[in-house]
């Protein structure tokens, strides 16, 4: 699953969409709210995801392979 917003894109692996247990994590993690974890899943809240500050906490709580923070305005360059 896949959002794009202007500068910042954020891909989660499609195999831990359904993981309540990591939606929960992802939500509580992230410092702008970029994830929900409305009914056990993994939501990406499209309307803030430019407000990513690469903290990389999203991936510190996953991995890089569940959880890709994609800069657009670099070649969609991954943070990992
Ligand atoms: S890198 Fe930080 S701000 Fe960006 S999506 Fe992940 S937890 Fe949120």
């Amino acid at each position: 699953m896949r959002v794009d917003g202007t500068f910042i894109g954020i891909d989660v692996a499609d195999a831990i969409v359904d993981d309540s247990a990591i939606a929960a994590k992802l939500r509580e993690v992230c410092p702008v709210d970029i994830y929900g974890d409305a009914e056990g899943k993994v939501q990406i809240v499209e309307g803030n995801v430019d407000e990513c500050v690469l903290c990389r906490l999203c991936i510190d709580a996953t991995s890089p392979e569940q959880v890709k923070v994609l800069k657009l305005y670099d070649n969609e360059a991954s943070l990992a």
